[in-house]
């Protein structure tokens, strides 16, 4: 047999990866939806590569073979497009992370790459601990990162348990984030990274991201942005200088709750008060290539591309549930059995003119609908029931077609309280912190018209009127299965 020589398949990668550069490129030229569509599946891909299926395989493979050993070789030491095992890459996930980085830069004008991961959890650990390191020069200085409180529950327990607690990386929290000064005085020669949610879930905290890029920046360090909440459809914040994003992809984005994923997202060159060439250089890729590959976060062909399909119309989504969720705030904001209603997109939110610089819906202003920038909120609200704990419960208990369900982003309505169910386990103080009382109800609006929501929400809230509550269950399932519970 002739050999080939690793040189010929390191050739043909290069000419590869040259074509490929080329079409991310052309892509970048689309508008938005057209890249949520298309992403960076082609039909020359389609054609050479997947018998011209025009949508987005699914490799259900653990690994790659190769012609020869050259190949191999060559393949190993990253030298030509390769995917070679699952835990590392995968084709599916190699257009899931193509889309969204595309998404998340989009008129940015910066080259951005992307690595998914499992959740939005793995998302975030994947993002924070590369900086979380020990100094070589200095390898005994404490390490400390400054936040925000107002986070998601379970980001609240990754920073305050696993890293604050159990390795005594300790979280300067930021009561305030507003202020700029109250970022500024918690930084040392220390602090490792600033980190913000935004708008944060449920509170709809807010920052100014470009002030507070700038003050990383000052410092030397990196801005890490969730910007789960906000959906690339509303916010980009690699635009205002943030350098790293973590998706939980898992929300808005997968919006037929068919998995769970997540993503990181930077931009190239990233600042860090670390000594890492290649990880400030291109940080999602070295995320994938090296701590990743060695830790396993990453996410499963499948949910990849369920999670792609359903990004494809982000955008318009976003403008419908977003509409729809102010619809049902400005409802809220006059019933007698509400105390208050926090809503971005509200005129009274003590944040709406701070949002109202940063959340637009993307491409507005060529959408023959609307001609001009126009904001949106998105779907996201909370409102609080005058009255205790009980009655709130009460209130929750009695919907009928919003779903009780600790989850958001979905197609269809659903509800929480956050006390007792996301942000149970931070405690009374924590909660305090995340600003998060007894009486809040979280409400993430789907795409069903809001006269059936507003009438749920209604009926509910008769409770505090005194009005009993009584569901009743069929006996059979409508599919025909029997739920056993025949006890009336
Ligand atoms: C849900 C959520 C997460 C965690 O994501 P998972 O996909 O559930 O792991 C992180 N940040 C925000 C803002 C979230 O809403």
């Amino acid at each position: 047999m002739n050999k080939k020589g690793t040189d010929f398949y390191i050739k043909a990668g290069q000419r590869a990866m040259e074509w490929h550069k080329a079409n991310i490129e052309k892509m970048k030229k689309c508008r938005f939806d057209t890249i949520a569509v298309h992403g960076i599946y082609s039909m020359q891909e389609a054609l050479n590569f997947n018998q011209g299926s025009i949508i987005e395989p699914i490799y259900m493979s653990t690994s790659q073979t190769y012609r020869d050993s050259d190949e191999m070789e060559a393949a190993l030491s990253y030298q030509i497009p390769t995917w070679c095992y699952s835990r590392i890459a995968n084709p599916s996930m190699y257009y899931y992370e193509g889309v969204l980085a595309l998404l998340e830069g989009y008129k940015t004008g910066l080259d951005t790459s992307c690595i998914g991961t499992a959740s939005g959890m793995a998302a975030i650990q994947s993002a924070v601990d590369p900086f979380l390191v020990v100094d070589k020069k200095n390898p005994n200085a404490p390490m400390n990162f400054v936040s925000t409180c107002q986070l998601y529950g379970g980001t609240f327990q990754q920073f305050a348990i696993r890293k604050d607690q159990e390795k005594n990386i300790e979280w300067r929290k930021v009561l305030n984030p507003t202020d700029i000064n109250d970022w500024a005085t918690k930084i040392d020669k220390n602090t490792r990274f600033l980190y913000g949610e935004l708008p944060s879930n449920p509170s709809q905290g807010f920052f100014d991201i470009k002030m507070l890029a700038d003050l990383a920046h000052s410092h030397n360090l990196p801005l890490i942005i969730d910007s789960t909440v906000a959906t690339p459809a509303l916010l980009r914040p690699l635009n205002y200088g943030a350098d790293i994003i973590v998706q939980s992809v898992t929300k808005s984005l997968f919006t037929s709750g068919f998995g769970i994923a997540g993503a990181v997202i930077s931009r190239k060159n990233i600042t860090s008060n670390i000594e890492n060439d290649e990880m400030k250089a291109d940080f999602a890729t070295y995320l994938k290539l090296l701590p990743n590959r060695d830790n396993g976060p990453n996410i499963s062909p499948m949910n990849a591309i369920l999670a792609l399909n359903d990004m494809r119309t982000i955008r318009s989504r976003m403008d419908l549930v977003s509409r729809t969720t102010k619809t049902i705030a400005d409802f809220l904001v006059t019933h007698k059995h509400i105390e208050g209603v926090d809503y971005l997109g509200l005129n009274n939110h003590p944040l709406h003119e701070l949002a109202k610089k940063y959340l637009f819906l993307v491409d507005s202003e060529h959408d023959e609908m609307y001609k001009e920038k126009v904001n949106r909120y998105g779907h996201l609200m909370s409102f609080r029931i005058k009255g205790d704990a009980q009655a709130t419960r009460n209130v929750f208990d009695a919907f009928n077609r919003i779903y009780r369900a600790t989850d958001l982003g979905r197609i269809k309505s659903v509800a929480t309280i956050p006390a007792i169910s996301t942000h149970q386990q931070q405690g009374e103080e924590g909660r305090k912190l995340a600003g998060i009382p007894a009486n809040l109800i979280r409400l993430c609006v789907g795409a069903e018209h809001p006269d059936d929501i507003i009438e749920d929400i209604n009926q509910a809230l008769e409770v505090l009127d005194g009005k009993k509550y009584q569901v009743t269950f069929p006996e059979y399932s409508a599919g025909g299965a029997s739920s056993g519970n025949f006890e009336k």
